[in-house]
């Protein structure tokens, strides 16, 4: 990589413990992904994607704004990216993924809270994490209680703004929601300067969902009996497109999933015959957070779709635009899409995601199902045990975990893995 001291001093941030981070990435990223074997050769780029993650797509970033171009963070899938694109933004998503702003986080916010919020608010606080230091707006968002309330926190050191969201999926749940929208586009035209308009916006959806159908190809080709790409290297890919330019990363994921679809014409396995396939749902899996997944795939199983929100749940629904003839039917469209589609734990009830599991499992071929939850996520671990339920009612094995992003319970992690895929050849 080259030097970018120079870039990171002009954000502000504190060099010294940033060259900490930057010299904790590699060797960890080399240890989880460059030990798999046969990975396909168009995983080249999300490696250096990686290993550029601070300096090349900073500097990008950087020259957007040059030119008057605005940059939006957001940490949840319920925050419209169309839009941001068609006011000429460019959303990130927020990583929060890492165990090294924990600690920053901790700081400011209780323990006893999920650590993908003390991850998020702690790269704020420890002016380590480029992207924060780069963006002209956080737009949050009324999801879960921890994160509601942690706006409040992150309001006083960055331009934040919160959309407000309902808690059911009702007409007066989707009322409040449509009305959220127009606030927030009021808000993006306000900090971008620009208006949204038919074309614009019309164009932005395409993109955003060339995106998502590039996924859904990618996803595809792990229906196959012999995985063509493994559970860490699709993860990878997944959470690259959260920050990537979007017309890249369609043009590269693209170039991965012919490859992969020629390893399937060809019948060439990333595992061996007879691995036990897992769905694995739940919580967000963000960068670099890639621990459970590094540990199923070397207890003799293989991650074959992810119902997160880093996986299906942002990609499997379109925006759907027929019909509309004006901004406002789109932004209809667009509300719909992440409405209807999107089943988040915050709403209940939330029997949508259920239902999806059950899909996902029996389409991709599942023998079983991870609940993977971060520690202290509330909703989602009340919620496993109406899954459990209704997955045992279809005779699924189902496995529920409950982790955070420190090393520290990986042995106990891995026995009940190991226990769980052994338990599945029975
Ligand atoms: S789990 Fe819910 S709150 Fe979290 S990113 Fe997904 S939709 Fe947003
Ligand atoms: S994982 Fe759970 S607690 Fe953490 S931010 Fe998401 S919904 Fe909130």
């Amino acid at each position: 990589m080259a030097d970018y001291h120079k870039m990171w001093e002009g954000l502000g941030m504190d060099l010294a413990t940033h060259d900490q981070l930057c010299a904790a990435l590699p060797p960890a990223f080399e240890q989880v992904f460059l030990t798999q074997k046969d990975r396909p050769q168009g995983m080249d780029y999300f490696n250096m994607v990686i290993a550029e993650v601070h300096g090349l797509r900073i500097q990008e970033l950087l020259e957007h704004k040059a030119r008057g171009g605005k940059i939006i963070g957001s940490f949840c899938i319920y925050v419209p990216e169309e839009i941001v694109l068609a006011l000429g933004g460019i959303m990130v998503g927020l990583c929060a993924g890492s165990e090294f702003w924990v600690p920053a986080g901790e700081q400011v916010l209780p323990r006893s809270l999920c650590p993908l919020i003390k991850a998020g608010i702690g790269a704020k606080v420890s002016r380590t994490c480029p992207y924060f230091q780069s963006v002209d707006l956080v737009v949050g968002e009324n999801t879960c209680d921890g994160k509601k309330k942690a706006w409040e926190v992150l309001g006083d050191i960055a331009p934040t703004y919160v959309m407000d969201l309902p808690n059911t999926k009702s007409s007066a749940g989707f009322a409040l929601f449509r009305r959220s929208m127009a606030d927030l586009v009021a808000k993006l035209e306000e900090v971008t300067g620009n208006r949204l308009t038919f074309d614009g916006l019309l164009s932005a959806i395409e993109t955003v969902d060339r995106k998502r159908a590039v996924l859904q190809r990618l996803y595809e080709t792990r229906k196959a009996p012999k995985v063509p790409i493994s559970g860490l290297d699709m993860l990878l890919a997944s959470q690259v497109a959260f920050y990537d330019d979007a017309d890249r990363f369609v043009s590269q994921a693209t170039a991965l999933a012919e490859e992969c679809e020629e390893r399937i014409k060809t019948g060439k396995a990333i595992f061996p015959g007879g691995t036990k396939r897992l769905l694995v749902t739940g919580t967000p899996i963000v960068v670099p957070n890639w621990k459970v997944h590094k540990i199923i795939e070397t207890s003799g199983a293989v991650v074959v779709v992810e119902e997160n929100c880093t996986g299906t749940r942002y990609f499997e629904s379109r925006v759907d635009k027929s019909g509309a003839s004006t901004v406002e039917e789109l932004v209809d469209a667009i509300s719909h899409r992440y409405f209807d589609r999107i089943h988040c734990a915050c709403f209940t009830p939330n029997e949508g995601r259920a239902d999806d599991v059950v899909r996902l499992a029996s389409e991709y071929g599942a023998d079983g199902v991870v609940g993977l939850n971060l520690s202290f996520c509330t909703t989602y671990q009340v919620e496993n045990e109406k899954l459990r339920k209704r997955l045992q009612s279809e005779g699924i094995p189902f496995l529920a975990l409950e982790t955070d992003y420190a090393s520290g319970d990986e042995g106990q992690l891995r026995t009940r893995i190991e226990a769980f895929v052994e338990s599945l050849g029975r």
